[in-house]
């Protein structure tokens, strides 16, 4: 068996606070798998530094001592032993492993972690303008064709159901396109009362006013409640509001909301309806047609297996004129104009490592979005687990449609922290002493966890877990 390292001999100094207990046995062979990569990325430092007719004397050892390095590392892996060599990258950034050491139910870095293809595409572009090699006249990103970011682009829009697509750094620099285009000073934009904070600043930042729609029943935004929030706000202001920007699954609780009716309220008063995706967009099949959006912003970071920032803006012939109108700017001096550059673009948005990333992984992503009833089942089974220990609560929609769930532990797992010494850590402490990470340190009551990606072997281990820990505590389980 390997020889395991506990986290205080492998990371000196790490906060349990921040993720890491003592308790908690890593693996050798993760840390001896990075020193390898980390070898073989000064190893291909070498042939950047040579001259084109290859190595010259001191390159050849340089490369040779390295190769020994690597075979040392290898052997380690192999037999899962030696230290830690290397700690730390450029002497003040620790290597970050908890995707190899842990189970992460962080909710919002589930479905953002990356494919190994976007790993592959990250280090071979990672250079700062990559994508660029190849640019040729008119000279916009996404018109370039090796490697084939145009066909992504065309690809991207098939995929939503829209009829043109633009990647953007992050869903809030596509709803920051949209508002700075459609809203003007003093003008209102329609958002839902679980409404993302990227959402309120880039209405801000283009000068209106949000209004937001109350919930109805259960927490979910419906299109009757859409409608009186229209009605209310064309009372009040005397004009109607100039966006409808709704969350399929919003952030705080992932319920559904009543995206198609509120997209067809929103047409009633001739209102564009924008469609936040962040929680869909790459997790699961969305149809922007269908649906009834104006406009598909989805989240790069957080649900497509990409690089941050990243993310997509898809739209229709209707608005895309508008929304990626070119530039008409221009100089006054040297009546240069930027003839097809987008202005709410800048011209270009992902030029290296992150769009590499979404390209490397959207394979993938497509086909995993067909399997999404799988991951709903999954969350279910561990909420089904969860609610066996006695004063567990779901705050979402329960049955869950979503992997991104709110709990309420204050009845179970909050009664521990009542006593314990370490209070909500002690929580914290006993998953990370599993192998969980990804949960909120210390928090016991209210709390969110996602389960996106993660195998039945782990989700049956998660599950398992929460009940170890509630017997150990010995609090109360349903029969
Ligand atoms: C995460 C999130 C965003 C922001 O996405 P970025 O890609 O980080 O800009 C916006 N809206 C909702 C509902 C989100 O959950």
């Amino acid at each position: 068996m390997a020889t395991r390292l506990t986290a205080d001999q492998l990371y000196p100094g790490s906060n349990p606070g921040l993720g890491f207990h003592k308790e908690k046995n890593m693996d050798i062979r993760v840390q001896k798998t990075y020193e390898g990569l980390f070898t073989l990325e000064d190893i291909r430092e070498i042939f950047r530094q040579s001259l084109p007719s290859g190595l010259d004397p001191g390159e050849e050892q340089a490369l040779q001592s390295r190769i020994s390095t690597l075979k040392q590392i290898v052997s380690d892996i192999e037999h899962a032993a030696g230290t830690p060599a290397i700690t730390k990258i450029a002497g003040t950034l620790d290597i970050r492993c908890r995707e190899e050491d842990f189970i992460n139910i962080h909710p919002i870095q589930a479905a953002g972690r990356l494919t190994p293809e976007a790993r592959k595409a990250l280090i071979s572009y990672g250079d700062g303008y990559s994508t660029c090699d190849t640019c040729r006249k008119p000279f916009r990103l996404d018109k370039i064709s090796k490697p084939p970011i145009a066909e992504f682009h065309e690809e991207l829009a098939k995929f939503l159901n829209m009829d043109q697509a633009r990647v953007v750094p992050g869903a809030r620099r596509g709803f920051q396109a949209v508002n700075a285009t459609l809203v003007e000073k003093g003008d209102s934009v329609i958002v839902s009362a679980l409404a993302h904070y990227t959402e309120f600043l880039a209405v801000e930042g283009a000068g209106g006013v949000v209004k937001e729609v109350p919930l109805s029943k259960g927490n979910i935004v419906t299109g009757d409640a859409t409608a009186e929030k229209i009605e209310e706000v064309k009372r009040e202001i005397g004009r109607l509001p100039k966006l409808v920007m709704i969350d399929h699954f919003d952030y705080q609780f992932a319920n559904e909301h009543e995206v198609a009716a509120v997209a067809k309220v929103a047409h009633q008063y001739d209102i564009p309806f924008l469609y936040n995706g962040a929680y869909t967009v790459g997790v699961q099949p969305v149809d922007g047609k269908k649906i009834g959006a104006d406009f598909v912003i989805g989240s790069g970071h957080k649900s497509m297996a990409s690089v941050a920032p990243s993310g997509v803006l898809a739209t229709t012939d209707e608005w895309a004129p508008k929304v990626l109108r070119t530039t008409q700017m221009l100089g006054d001096v040297t009546k240069r104009k930027f003839g097809i550059k987008e202005v709410e673009m800048l011209g270009c948005t992902l030029m290296g490592g992150t769009l590499l990333s979404m390209m490397a992984s959207f394979p993938a992503v497509k086909e995993r979005t067909l399997r999404w009833e799988e991951e709903v089942e999954k969350s279910n089974f561990f909420m089904e687990r969860l609610l066996q220990i006695e004063g567990s609560r779901i705050l979402s929609e329960y049955p869950r449609k979503h992997t991104l769930t709110k709990v309420d532990t204050t009845g179970s797992f909050d009664t521990v922290a009542k006593t314990h010494k370490r209070r909500g850590f002690y929580f914290s402490d006993e998953l990370s002493s599993r192998g969980i990470a990804g949960e909120f340190a210390g928090a016991t009551r209210t709390w969110k966890l996602n389960t996106y990606g993660l195998t039945w072997n782990q989700v049956r281990y998660l599950a398992d877990a929460f009940i170890e820990i509630a017997e150990k505590y010995q609090l109360n389980m349903k029969k």
